[in-house]
């Protein structure tokens, strides 16, 4: 499951003009500044390739990078921007990621990003419903599990809430990760579910 290779392959201002999706695809989604570019550099042992930045990014595309000349990791823009964008940033990302969604059949699974040292997040909750309600199959990713605070483990206690919100409204909870890209802690266990669903 060793990622070998990894390459940019494009940035995509619309779905129309993404690359042929001629391999199989797993899209990262999540709140930015949640973790997605380091996560993207973790996995593939390749720093720089994704753009790890303090900033919230704020552009809209999507970038494709090919892993062993095989496969595919997309990344999709972050939601939760400012907040004084409002609803009208969200509706926008919404329009915009469902429009990938629907239109890549090679799109296999999601995988949505969910910071674990923040308590949960409203927004999170409604992003993983909204997959549901899409139909999108996808798992969580717990990220930055090693920014524990001094008094205790809070990044376990963050991801134990998220899971008991969720089993509020949801009967079975989809595959949970949980890792670190400081680490690497988790990396392996991903790549390998990657690779099991790509075998499927
Ligand atoms: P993105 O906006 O989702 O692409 O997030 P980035 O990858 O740019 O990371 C946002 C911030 O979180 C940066 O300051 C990173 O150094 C930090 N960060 C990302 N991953 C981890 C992690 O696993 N552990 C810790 N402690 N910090 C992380």
């Amino acid at each position: 499951t060793r990622v070998k290779k990894a390459t940019f392959v494009k940035s995509s201002p619309s779905v129309k003009l993404c690359p042929p999706d001629r391999y199989p695809e797993f899209a990262l989604i999540g709140r930015s500044n949640v973790g997605k570019s380091s996560l993207i550099n973790c996995l593939t042992e390749h720093n720089g390739l994704a753009k790890v930045s303090k900033e919230p990014g704020m552009t809209k595309l999507i970038n494709h990078y090919l892993i062993n000349d095989t496969w595919c990791i997309v990344d999709l823009p972050g939601y939760g921007f400012a907040k004084t964008a409002g609803k009208e940033a969200r509706d926008s990302w919404i329009k915009f990621t469902k429009d990938f969604f629907i239109s890549r059949d090679n799109l296999v699974h999601v995988l949505l990003l969910v910071d674990a040292s923040t308590p949960p997040q409203q927004l999170d909750m409604e992003c993983a419903n909204w997959l549901a309600e899409c139909e999108v199959p996808f798992a969580f990713v717990f990220t930055k599990i090693d920014s524990n605070k001094k008094e205790g483990p809070t990044c376990s206690k963050n991801i134990r809430a998220f899971k008991q919100m969720l089993a509020k409204d949801w009967e079975e909870l989809p595959w949970c990760f949980e890792t670190s890209s400081k680490t690497g802690s988790g990396k392996s266990e991903l790549l390998g579910y990657l690779a099991s669903l790509r075998a499927l």
